[in-house]
């Protein structure tokens, strides 16, 4: 009986995956697009900054999909939106709206067919990783921000204090 089972499985597996799997599991979840639920960024400059005169379209197609775990992050695989719903309800307005600007900075490398994960790099060294906090840096700091509350932002939990000094120093972000 499980080794039937097992082969059920199996096969299901082998058929899932010759179907592409992940196109077909995405079938089944609704389609949520980034524009129902992230309002007026086409019209943003620095989101224009980062798409061009692609904004409008690039935006209009970007999917999003909402994930239970961690904050945001973009699918190296197709290049859509992740966001937890939780700290997009509970979390700070600014931080989020960085957040999203750091994501369109990594849609943008996606769309250019750059690695998103390049596992040769640590998180904090990835040049795709660089560029996206360099530019969202860069727009902290028209909000106001001091480097003290931009280190509050830049450090996670999972990132050590060294990891932190590197990642800052790239930036030209001092944190002590
Ligand atoms: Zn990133």
């Amino acid at each position: 009986m499980a080794s039937w089972m097992e082969y059920f499985a199996w096969k299901l597996f082998r058929l899932l995956r010759r179907l592409h799997m992940q196109g077909i599991l995405r079938l089944v979840t609704p389609t949520r697009m980034f524009t129902d639920y992230f309002k007026g960024f086409e019209k943003v400059d620095a989101v224009k900054g980062i798409f061009g005169e692609k904004t409008g379209e690039i935006l209009g197609n970007l999917k999003v999909e909402f994930i239970f775990f961690g904050y945001m992050g973009v699918d190296g695989a197709d290049g859509h939106l992740m966001v937890n719903e939780r700290y997009l309800n509970n979390g700070d307005k600014e931080d989020i709206y960085l957040d999203v600007i750091h994501e369109l900075v990594h849609v943008r490398q996606w769309l250019e067919g750059k690695e998103l994960f390049d596992p040769r790099y640590d998180y904090v060294d990835r040049p795709t990783e660089i560029e996206a906090y360099a530019y969202t840096v860069t727009e902290a700091r028209k909000l106001g921000w001091t480097d003290a509350r931009i280190c509050m932002y830049l450090k996670t939990e999972w990132m050590s204090d060294e990891e932190l000094k590197r990642l800052a120093n790239s930036i030209n972000v001092k944190c002590r």
